[in-house]
This record gives structure tokens, C-alpha cells and sequence, in this order.
């Protein structure tokens, strides 16, 4: 038995029976979500990403633990992460690393990282925040689900790195975790006045209700010109003219 089947409890279906089972599924809002998702089967994509704007956010656990877990304030992020990217950079220098030596450390751990949320961060609690882009506390990750992820991000970094750059790699890639999880709320709940500013809140929001499949960066449009899902500047620009 496949995982996928086995999420959407059809597993002696046919691909047809299958289908009709989806099809035939609907989403309960008013029920905890998590497990009601597997069944839409390949209806998923389509159901995320029809957005639902209300201020009210959807129930994902019957759980009040669980439920508890995944509701997060912006701010708790920076509270809860800086400190640990404080502790990294500390010991880089307890290392013996010269301040520059750190600083170029961050440079590579925040570019590490924009590259990873493009990609990584994209299917993680990204589909509830598509489903329901204006609930504010499903937007920035859980920390204790962003604890668990620090396990492969530092196995990953120390494998390109020495074991006393490290720390301060790692530092800085938290750091662009950071400051990508405030920009990504901001962008939603703040009014930006500056130009760049502006231009990220459109460059996103046209990410959500216009195509999805393109424009998946938060903090810089780099890695969307690398992977070739820049949306064309006519698109973005449409809804505003
Ligand atoms: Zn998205
Ligand atoms: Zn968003």
C-alpha cells in the first residue's frame, strides 16, 4: 500500500474508483481539517488553491494540544530564533573567527537560505496558508516544528562547511529564516510605503490570487529568476493599473 493511498483510505480502489471517490469528497470547514485533506486526493491542488478570505481561521486538529501547536503570533519568531542565532555567532567567535570572518559566515547562510525558501518552505504549512491566506496566526512557521527542521538544516550545513564556520553558517541561515517568516507577515498584515516594499507585497499577493505556480519568493525575487517561475512584469502589474 502506497502512503498516498493509505492517506486517502482507498487503497483497493482502482485509479477510477479512485478518482470518483475524490470527486464525490467534499471539505467540511466547520471540521478539524488535517485529516479530511488526504481524501481530496488529486483534487488537492485544486481545492488549495482557491483561497478563502475571512478573518476567521479554519480548525486543523480535534487535538487542543495539537490545535494550540499550529496557531503562531509573528512575533514569537524572532523572540524564540534570534537568541539561538545570537548563541551561533558567539561561538564562532569563541572559535577564534575574526568578526569579518563571522559576517561572511551570515552572507553565505542567509543566500543558504533564500534558496531553501523557495523550494523547502513552499510545501511546508504552505497549503493551509494558501487555503486561508489571511488567517495571521497560520502564516509563520510553528517554532516547534521549525525546532525539528533545525536537525537536517545543520546535518546539511555541516557537510559544506569546516567544523569551526559551522555555527556561524548556520547563524546566518536562521537569521534569512527570520527575517523571511517577518517579511512573508508583513507583506500580508503591514503596509509597506517604500517602493521595494510595495513591490514585494504585489509580487506576493500575485503569488496567491493570480498564479500560483510562479513568484515563490518572499525576501528577493533571485532564485525565482534562476528556476525560471518569474512571473512576467504584465501579469503583476495588471491588477494595479
Ligand atoms: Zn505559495
Ligand atoms: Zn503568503
Amino acid at each position: 500500500m502506497s502512503i498516498k493511498s493509505f492517506l486517502n483510505g482507498s487503497a483497493d480502489l482502482s485509479p477510477i474508483q479512485q478518482k470518483m471517490v475524490a470527486e464525490a469528497f467534499t471539505v467540511d470547514l466547520n471540521e478539524p481539517l488535517v485529516f479530511q485533506v488526504g481524501h481530496l486526493g488529486e483534487q488537492y491542488q485544486e481545492w488549495v488553491h482557491q483561497p478563502i478570505v475571512s478573518k476567521e481561521g479554519p480548525r486543523l486538529f480535534a487535538n487542543d494540544v495539537l490545535e494550540f501547536l499550529t496557531r503562531t503570533e509573528w512575533w514569537a519568531i524572532p523572540l524564540i530564533w534570534l537568541p539561538v542565532v545570537c548563541w551561533c555567532l558567539t561561538k564562532s567567535v569563541e572559535m577564534g573567527h575574526t568578526l569579518s570572518e563571522v559576517a561572511l559566515m551570515v552572507v553565505f547562510g542567509i543566500c543558504l537560505w533564500t534558496l531553501i525558501e523557495t523550494n523547502t518552505a513552499h510545501y511546508l504549512l504552505h497549503g493551509i496558508h494558501h487555503k486561508h491566506p489571511t488567517d495571521g496566526l497560520r502564516l509563520v512557521f510553528p517554532p516547534a516544528a521549525a525546532a525539528i527542521l533545525c536537525f537536517p538544516f545543520w546535518n546539511l550545513i555541516r557537510l559544506i562547511t569546516t567544523p569551526t564556520t559551522t555555527h556561524g553558517v548556520f547563524g546566518g541561515g536562521l537569521l534569512g529564516y527570520v527575517m523571511y517568516d517577518c517579511t512573508h507577515y508583513y507583506l500580508h498584515h503591514g503596509q509597506p510605503s517604500s517602493d521595494p516594499g510595495k513591490h514585494l507585497k504585489k509580487y506576493h499577493l500575485n503569488h496567491h490570487f493570480r498564479i500560483q505556480n510562479k513568484g515563490f519568493g518572499i525576501t528577493s525575487t533571485l532564485w525565482d529568476h534562476v528556476f525560471g517561475t518569474l512571473p512576467s512584469t504584465k501579469t503583476i502589474d495588471k491588477k494595479s493599473s
